[in-house]
């Protein structure tokens, strides 16, 4: 599943490709995903010229002037740039041709992803408004997480997982942030200290931005090619490693269930 760190490495080679471009084609092959794509969507962009292509949690969003398209990957939806006029396969659900012939594709097999139209003020979307603070704007720090989770009983890793407290930080990145910073997943999220909250909002950076610069390393196969490259192969330190010893003290680091999640954690390294 398309996380953060995805979303945003498909941000990082859609932009330089969009922004500036206007466009001359929109095809829909299929309006059923997730929530129907507007009929009316080539009415309301052809013709009108990119201003940004921008990241909100895991929706991309991009700026035509009048209104912003609303994208989101859903499941297993992967969005790329075709260059050199490869016709659609099946489960290419919509395309958007720039006049620079360009075409930028998104294939979804499970079609939970979103193609979306906001006119006007974006941040007002409902699927939008509600999110939390992005994980690397100045908003999200330890103070913050701190206040947020001072009446929170659930556990640290379902908190950290809740899109209302912070954006976009999927499963995997939430039990490897965790055990950078030592602390273990079913501790109550508001017994956490001051201290402690700080570490962890470093360690959720750290190990996005570290997900995002092996994704940068993919950028130009993942703009140039059929769709399957680009998702880089992270090193995870804990993250189905059930079993295998750990990377700082041995111990094995075990799998256990959260919230219907995979819970992986080194039981010497991380504390309540
Ligand atoms: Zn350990």
């Amino acid at each position: 599943m398309p996380e953060l760190p995805e979303v945003e490495t498909t941000r990082r080679g859609l932009a330089p490709v969009m922004i500036g471009r206007s466009v001359r084609r929109v095809v829909i092959r299929n309006h059923a995903l997730r929530r129907p794509v507007p009929r009316e969507l080539p009415r309301l962009i052809t013709g009108a010229t990119i201003r940004a292509v921008t990241r909100r949690a895991k929706y991309l969003l991009v700026d035509c002037g009048s209104g912003t398209l609303i994208l989101h990957l859903g499941m297993s939806g992967r969005l790329w740039v075709v260059t050199d006029g490869a016709p659609a396969t099946r489960h290419d659900h919509f395309d958007l041709e720039l006049d620079s012939g360009a075409i930028v594709r998104l294939r979804d097999p499970r079609r939970f992803g979103l193609v979306l139209w906001r006119k006007g003020d974006v941040a007002g979307h409902p699927l939008l408004r509600e999110i939390g603070p992005e994980p690397f704007s100045a908003e999200f720090d330890g103070a913050y997480l701190h206040r947020a989770t001072r009446n929170r009983s659930a556990a640290i890793k379902l908190v950290l997982m809740d899109s209302h407290v912070v954006a976009g930080v999927g499963n995997i990145y939430a039990n490897e942030a965790l055990f950078r910073a030592g602390i273990a997943p079913r501790t109550a999220a508001r017994r956490l200290t001051r201290s402690r909250c700080d570490a962890l909002v470093r360690t959720v950076r750290a190990t996005l931005e570290l997900a995002i610069g092996a994704g940068g390393s993919t950028l130009r196969d993942y703009v140039a090619s059929d769709g399957r490259a680009g998702y880089f192969q992270n090193q995870f330190l804990v993250y189905d490693r059930a079993g295998e010893p750990c990377s700082q003290c041995g111990a094995s680091i075990r799998g256990i269930r959260q919230g219907q999640r995979s819970t992986y954690y080194c039981p010497t390294c991380q504390k309540a």
